[in-house]
């Protein structure tokens, strides 16, 4: 539990962010200080390099000139920086400057650095060594580093521990920007868990970063097409039972009055039948229409189809109780290869909307055109119209357009995504246009078996 935790927390953007910040840091500090070190040693070793030979460059001057060197020996070499000095003479005479027995002393069992062997640590500190043979003297010279390394060491102490403090400062910056974000996301996934599908919910959508705002927008329109699909759903299922109960009422009523009265009074029954006949042959169309949505459509197979005839049987029928006027336009004897049952379901419901949807005596095209390729129907009306953003929606289930018109007319909303459901499995294509001066035009186009 403890460590599943801590794991959890490892793999947060924002340990990760961080922890990667810090080692990027520290690589980088390690490569700079060991740059600086090398390049501060340089310097220190310059600088004790040319105090020695200014020391070297002073005794040339005194060649061959038999000097007291007992009282001038410290005049060569900085007390103060405890540089020591020894001469020795031709004649065996040897000359130590202040303190510098001790140094040597010190020198002699000192260490040397690798690669750089004038320079030697001993306990009386770092030296730089150098002898020379003047003829008439040798001298041997040590020159304390000390005050160069001091000044050296004491920069790149200050140099660490400012960039420690810009670590810290770094670490804690990003820490708490990227907290922000990924608290952000965390947030977003909880408000996410809660959400109820079946309500008008969204999730709060963050200002920045963009990133985090998009997926919150973008998780919203999913969610808000979601519950579209779902209410359209539910209203289809109250639209449906509504559909379904009416005919099942008139038909019980029927039965009911017929046991009842049928005897005494044979005469009610044949309008009982034919009442009975008419509603239930609508229940039958409506529980198709349901089941040809979710279903495969009827184990029917294609054959080669009479279209021209076919068409013409269905307007007509369907045209039996309406008062539209009618041109049909439909060349004699073309011929289709398909279901006799898909082509039916695609005239009616493009033709019963075209009724559905436009006034009474107003006049309906039905058109059938024949290219090298494809059948082309088209169906146009003078109707009420299909707006633009309509347009895109009509095609899906249970979508019905919201109007005056639209809501005292009987429908579903789901004939036109039969139509469309059929004409994809052809590989066919439907476009809608507006008819001139009003209404629509619905041009469905079926390719050719090759
Ligand atoms: P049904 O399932 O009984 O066919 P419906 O006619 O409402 O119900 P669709 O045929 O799928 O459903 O049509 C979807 C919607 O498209 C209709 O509700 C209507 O608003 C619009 N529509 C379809 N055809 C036309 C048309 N010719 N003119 C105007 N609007 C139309
Ligand atoms: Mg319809």
């Amino acid at each position: 539990m403890f460590f599943e935790k801590i794991k959890s927390v490892n793999q947060t953007a924002q340990y990760q962010l961080t922890k990667k910040f810090i080692g990027i840091f520290l690589g980088i500090l390690l490569v700079m200080n060991v740059f600086y070190l090398i390049a501060a040693s340089g310097f220190v070793y310059e600088y004790v390099a040319r105090r020695g030979n200014d020391v070297l460059y002073a005794l040339a001057n005194e060649k061959g000139k038999d000097l007291n060197w007992p009282v001038r020996i410290d005049s060569f070499v900085s007390e103060k920086e405890e540089d020591a000095l020894i001469i020795e003479t031709t004649q065996g005479d040897v000359y130590y400057s202040e303190e510098s027995k001790d140094v040597f002393e010190a020198l002699y069992t000192g260490k040397t650095l690798p690669f750089i062997d004038n320079l030697i640590f001993s306990h009386e500190g770092l030296y730089y060594v150098t002898t020379k043979d003047y003829g008439d003297f040798k001298a041997q010279l040590a020159i304390n580093t000390e005050t160069a390394a001091e000044l050296v060491s004491g920069m790149f102490v200050i140099s660490i521990v400012l960039n420690l403090v810009a670590i810290i400062l770094g670490s804690w910056v990003i820490h708490k920007s990227v907290g922000k974000w990924s608290r952000k996301l965390t947030e977003m996934a909880k408000e996410i868990t809660e959400v109820d599908v079946l309500e008008d919910t969204s999730i709060t959508v963050p200002t920045d970063p963009i990133e985090i705002t998009k997926v919150a927008q973008a998780f919203n329109e999913l969610l808000e097409k979601q519950q579209n699909i779902i209410k359209r759903e539910r209203q289809f299922i109250t639209d449906a039972s509504h559909d379904l109960k009416t005919p099942v009422a008139g038909i019980r009523g029927h039965v009911n009055l017929i046991k009842r009265r049928g005897e005494s009074h044979p005469e009610i029954i044949p309008t009982s039948l034919d009442f009975i006949d008419k509603e239930s042959a609508r229940l039958e169309r409506l529980t198709h229409q349901l089941l040809d949505l979710d279903q495969e459509r009827a184990s029917q197979s294609k054959m080669q189809l009479d279209i021209s005839s076919l068409i013409i049987e269905v307007v007509e029928s369907s045209h039996v109780l309406a008062t539209h006027e009618l041109a049909i336009n439909v060349p004699d004897n073309l011929e289709y290869y398909g279901r006799k049952s898909d082509m039916e379901q695609i005239i009616q419901n493009v033709l019963q909307n075209a009724m559905k949807y436009s006034d009474d005596k107003s006049l309906i095209e039905v058109t059938l055109e024949e290219t090298n390729k494809s059948l082309l129907l088209k169906v146009s009306d003078q109707g009420i119209g299909i707006n633009k953003e309509e347009k895109q929606h009509i095609f899906e289930r249970f979508y019905r357009v919201d109007n005056s018109r639209t809501s005292t007319v009987e429908g579903s909303g789901i004939g036109l995504a039969i139509v469309k459901k059929i004409v994809d499995s052809y590989g066919g294509s439907i476009k809608i246009e507006d008819n001139h001066p009003k209404g629509t035009i619905f041009s469905i186009s079926l390719p050719k078996k090759r």
